[in-house]
């Protein structure tokens, strides 16, 4: 492939919104183009990543033994009426109508569909096990798409579904994905972790996510780097014994007024001193109704001091407005607003906050805070707006690096993760519904068992590139760039020798079956290193006037700190 021929279109910022590095790399090398929130077009140099993932899913994916077709992006909504989904999942679900005013649902996934084929196609269990799946667009209207391509609205997964005469045979098709899913990842070239995850009520122990271990990541991983213990942050604090309970001290007795609270102030109501930092700070919200009416008021605002220990929160009510305060344990916190831990409301401080004396705290109108009795809250509270917001799930756990693993090999490390892949077993949660049944050997009509297993194909260049990257861009990993090797010819429009040599390469390498691209641009040299090291093309290969003169050309692999010279045939070496 020549340059002139390909499209190639960088930028030398960032747009203001991509907060990850692996949005500002993305759209900066050309790769993605935003379209309207959540929505993006694959420019061609981030395709041919997209393909090349897509390549070796389908190919593992086949000699697994898995069959492929396509289902339809646009379902009609009778389907999910059968399932109970249509009124079951929530804005989530994006429905649209036809001109006849019928109802459908542009796909999130594909249970529906595969079961009504299995339904039809698979009625005796000679036809079992049957394992189908494809590649193909969802979308997921999201309640906040963010990081590019990482958490999209319209985004590509591959989901496959298999269908079993009994649990027996179902489990063992899960294990067969399992190690499908180990042998893809181990392909892709990047670090990961499988973990156990939450399968609700039907799964038992079989539901794995498959997580690229990056800093950013969304999830947190809880495992024991002693022994085999994997699994996500909510699977592991289900099965961790409750926090222990303390007793409630004085409740709080004073009302709220709204007002502004210098650092000075919170400190003193915190009763820590100044220059102490917070570990995090969460505000639950208010629960709304459809019409945008606050039904319960379900605001407080929690503090955990870093030097406490992580089971206890300090509740208070208002920063810097003299409220009581008492202390109460997460079971507490729990209990109270009957969810999970980490699921307490949808804003709060990751990150910790110092609290100093020159800095006045805002107190904005963005918030209801308080209690949840009525009179006991306030609106308009804030933290600022120059402090980072974060998920609620912050550091409201009671799984804390350190603690006995469960397997008893060795404490518990927790590091973050981001989900690219989910292995499910379903049992009948969708057969029996849809009433999609075999004949056994006995002429009689059985449920199939099922097994759900989906991969983020558009979400892996991003979770890669948050765990390959530098301050001069990407660092893809070979099976999954763009190109493998780039030809970088200096004065190739002036000199005859570089052209032939750069020319004579780019094919030798193109007949070895090597991705390559040959930039024919005529870009000064500096230029083109910045764009080829912002693109991330794995091996740079660049010829000179001065180098062939010596008869060498210089390699470079994108981790190298320095190019190393060698002779035109010692470059397929270092590629292969
Ligand atoms: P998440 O927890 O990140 O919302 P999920 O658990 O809802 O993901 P699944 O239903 O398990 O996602 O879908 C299978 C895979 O599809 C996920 O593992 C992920 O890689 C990918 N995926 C899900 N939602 C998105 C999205 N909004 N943008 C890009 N990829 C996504
Ligand atoms: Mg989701
Ligand atoms: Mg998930
Ligand atoms: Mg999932």
């Amino acid at each position: 492939m020549k340059a002139s021929q390909f499209f190639i279109s960088t930028l030398k910022e960032a747009p203001a919104d991509a907060e990850v590095v692996s949005h500002q790399l993305m759209t900066r090398a050309g790769m993605i183009k935003k379209l309207g929130a959540g929505i993006y077009s694959y420019m061609p140099l981030g395709l041919r990543v997209v393909r090349k993932i897509e390549a070796i899913v389908r190919e593992e994916m086949n000699r697994a033994g898995a069959v492929e077709l396509l289902m339809p992006v646009v379902q009609p909504a009778e389907f999910w009426q059968e399932t109970g989904r249509w009124e079951a999942m929530g804005p989530e679900l994006m429905r649209v109508k036809d001109r006849h005013d019928r109802d459908f649902i542009i796909q999130p996934t594909s249970e529906e569909v595969v079961t009504d084929i299995a339904r039809q196609e698979l009625r005796s269990y000679k036809q079992l096990p049957k394992n189908f799946y494809h590649i193909q667009t969802k979308f997921r209207d999201e309640r906040r798409p963010r990081f590019g391509v990482m958490r999209s609205r319209e985004f590509i997964m591959k989901d496959a579904y298999s269908f079993d005469r009994d649990m027996a045979a179902a489990k063992a098709s899960y294990q067969v994905m399992a190690q499908a899913y180990r042998a893809i990842f181990d392909r892709f070239g990047l670090r990961y972790r499988a973990v156990a995850a939450d399968s609700g009520a039907i799964g038992g122990d079989l539901s794995e996510e498959f997580q690229v271990i990056a800093a950013t990541g969304e999830d947190a991983i809880v495992y024991s780097p002693d022994g085999d213990y994997a699994a996500n942050m909510e699977k592991a604090e289900a099965l961790a014994p409750a926090a222990p309970r303390k007793p409630a001290s004085a409740p709080m007795t004073k009302t709220p007024t709204p007002g502004k609270a210098t650092c000075a102030e919170v400190a003193e109501l915190l009763q820590v001193p100044l220059n102490t930092t917070v570990k995090s700070l969460v505000l639950a919200t208010d629960q709304v109704n459809e019409r945008g009416e606050v039904v319960k008021s379900q605001v407080w605002l929690l503090l955990l001091r870093g030097d406490h220990d992580m089971n206890e929160i300090k509740v208070g009510k208002v920063p810097g407005l003299d409220a009581g305060f008492r202390f109460a344990t997460v079971a507490e916190i729990v209990d109270h607003f009957g969810t999970k831990p980490g699921y307490l409301g949808p804003i709060g401080l990751k990150k910790p906050v110092k609290i100093v004396a020159d800095r006045e705290v805002a107190v904005m109108s963005d918030w209801v805070c308080g209690a949840n009795e009525e009179d006991f809250h306030i609106t308009g509270v804030n933290w600022g707006r120059d402090l980072p917001e974060a998920d609620a799930v912050a550091d409201l756990r009671n799984v804390v690096e350190g603690d006995l693993s469960p397997d008893g090999k060795g404490a518990l490390a927790i590091e973050r993760g981001i989900e690219v892949g989910h292995v499910f077993y379903l049992g009948t949660k969708y057969s029996k519904p849809m009433n999609a049944t075999f004949l056994d050997e006995t002429g009689k009509p059985q449920p199939m068992e099922m097994g759900c297993y989906g991969i983020g194909i558009t979400r892996l260049p991003a979770a890669a590139i948050e765990q390959n990257h530098d301050e001069r861009g990407i660092i893809w990993p070979d099976a999954i760039a763009p190109f493998t090797v780039v030809i970088c010819p200096i004065g190739m429009d002036r000199s005859a020798e570089v052209k032939a040599a750069a020319e004579k390469l780019h094919d030798e390498l193109l007949g070895a079956g090597v991705d390559v691209l040959l930039d024919d641009r005529g870009e000064r040299p500096g230029a083109m290193f910045a764009d080829w090291e912002l693109i991330g093309v794995p091996h740079r290969v660049v010829i000179s006037d001065r180098g062939l003169k010596e008869g060498q050309l210089e390699y470079q692999h994108r981790r190298d700190s320095a190019a190393t010279k060698v002779p035109a045939a010692g470059v397929f070496e270092f590629i292969q």
